[in-house]
């Protein structure tokens, strides 16, 4: 054995060292504390094991690693070089500036969250987004829980508990990250009440459906596939009025539901929010955090009477939005009713960015890293949006030995960077990428490559 277990330095002698003086003050004394112990412990366990001891350097240096390990955060920011403007495993949507700063204001003091100014007392909390949401989309009220998946549970909790809820077969779709429409139907109590085939749906199949007396009509958008070929179904009109008819009404599940209409982009027409209320449905709920643009958030539009039976469900309560998000949603929304969500909304300016901004900024690039090739190439929506549809954009491919390795040493990288592969080759799309984060990428591109 090399060295001898009593040359190991004591807990104590260890926490006398100026170093790791210097790292109380900055973790705290029981946390540095554990650390030393654990880093002789090891030393300890090494060396009866045949490995020689370490020395107080040494030691000193283990102590460190184990303290920046255990405080640094696990959830960071990343540089979203991939091209995919919703990354879902990226967070979503970046927020605005404004939103941003209105959610730093609300949580860094005491806000009237659910206090009434005026009166003196009480109030709601719904009443911050509501009243924008009302203006925005013409809808009676407005309800803001966690996310969609918590507002289509609520909405069919509250209001199809042990009754029939009629949904196309062509609907019964995966959303991701486990959330299966089917699924989320039997959480809440309600029994489907599955109609039509995969590929076609009459509106007979809706009429002898609402022979059964059903609590309503749930339409789900399929957000993340397309249904090509001997397939259709009937408008959302169609199947409102039929609905109505009976006095059963109609919820769509819209997912993404963008207020702006993503035809102009040369994409392929998403459904809006605006449509969906203008087709007659009786409540629409989208995502705060797809193409809205804001904070994660499910929000809920749609008829005076429904909305209010959802607001006195206990569920309401388990599943309600925070301040930071009330506060980044009430921001975003704002982007809208200005007529502002072009410029000021992250993931828009991202999907508007002309073609020959973005070739610019990657002749910028090339220019500071000194190498690459800039190459035409696809960016996508994401995030269970426009499936298939791509924005033409333009890529920075590197010449990278091991392309692979190279890619996990831009993941290691401070912030990490998330490229992808392209004919075997590292490609970069600057449509992602924020104004803001590009000096820290080109250094990073310089540093790794150079
Ligand atoms: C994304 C999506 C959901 C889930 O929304 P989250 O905000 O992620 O909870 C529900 N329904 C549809 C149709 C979706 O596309």
């Amino acid at each position: 054995m090399t060295g001898r277990l009593r040359d190991l330095p004591s807990v104590d002698s260890m926490l006398q060292s100026p170093q790791v003086l210097d790292w109380i003050g900055v973790f705290g004394r029981p946390l540095t504390v554990q650390a030393v112990r654990e880093a002789l412990e090891h030393a300890r366990s090494r060396h009866a094991g045949g490995s020689a001891l370490p020395d107080r350097h040494e030691l000193e240096q283990q102590v460190h690693e184990l303290l920046t390990s255990w405080t640094a955060p696990t959830l960071e920011p990343v540089i979203n070089a991939t091209g995919v403007i919703l990354h879902t495993n990226l967070g979503r949507a970046p927020m605005s500036r404004a939103a941003l700063a209105a959610a730093l204001q609300v949580s860094g003091a005491y806000s009237n969250l659910e206090y009434d100014l005026k009166l003196g007392k009480r109030g709601s909390r719904l009443v911050h987004a509501e009243a924008l949401l009302q203006h925005l989309t013409g809808a009676e009220a407005a309800l803001v829980v966690n996310n969609n998946a918590a507002a289509v549970l609520l909405i069919l909790t509250a209001l199809a508990r042990r009754r029939a809820v009629v949904i196309a077969r062509s609907q019964l779709v995966e959303i991701g990250g486990g959330f299966r429409v089917p699924d989320v139907m039997r959480q809440s109590g309600a029994r489907l009440l599955e109609i039509g085939t995969t590929n076609k749906i009459h509106l007979a199949d809706y009429a002898e459906a609402l022979g059964e007396a059903p609590a309503l009509v749930l339409r789900a958008h399929r957000s993340n596939f397309r249904l090509i070929g001997f397939t259709s179904e009937p408008s959302l009109h169609e199947i409102t009025a039929l609905a109505h008819q009976s006095n059963v009404p109609v919820v769509d599940d819209l997912g993404s539901g963008s207020l702006i209409d993503t035809a102009r982009f040369g994409l392929a027409h998403e459904p809006m929010v605006q449509e969906s209320l203008a087709a007659g449905a009786d409540l629409v709920c989208f995502s705060g955090d797809k193409l809205l643009g804001g904070p994660q958030a499910g929000i809920i539009i749609g008829r005076g009477e429904l909305v209010a039976r959802l607001k006195k469900h206990p569920l309401a309560r388990a599943i309600r939005a925070d301040k930071l998000c009330l506060a980044a949603l009430a921001a975003t929304l704002g982007h809208y009713l200005k007529d502002e969500a072009e410029r000021q909304v992250p993931i828009w300016r991202m999907i508007a960015t002309p073609l020959a901004d973005l070739e610019a900024r990657l002749e910028a690039w090339k220019q500071a890293i000194g190498q690459g090739e800039v190459i035409g190439g696809e960016s996508t929506i994401g995030g269970g949006s426009l499936p298939g549809e791509t924005l033409p954009t333009y890529l920075l491919a590197l010449s990278t030995t091991g392309p692979d390795r190279f890619l996990a040493r831009l993941r290691q990288a401070s912030p990490p960077v998330i490229a992808r592969l392209e004919n075997d080759r590292v490609v970069l799309d600057p449509r992602t990428v924020l104004p803001e984060q590009e000096q820290d990428l080109l250094a990073i591109l310089s540093s790794l490559l150079g």
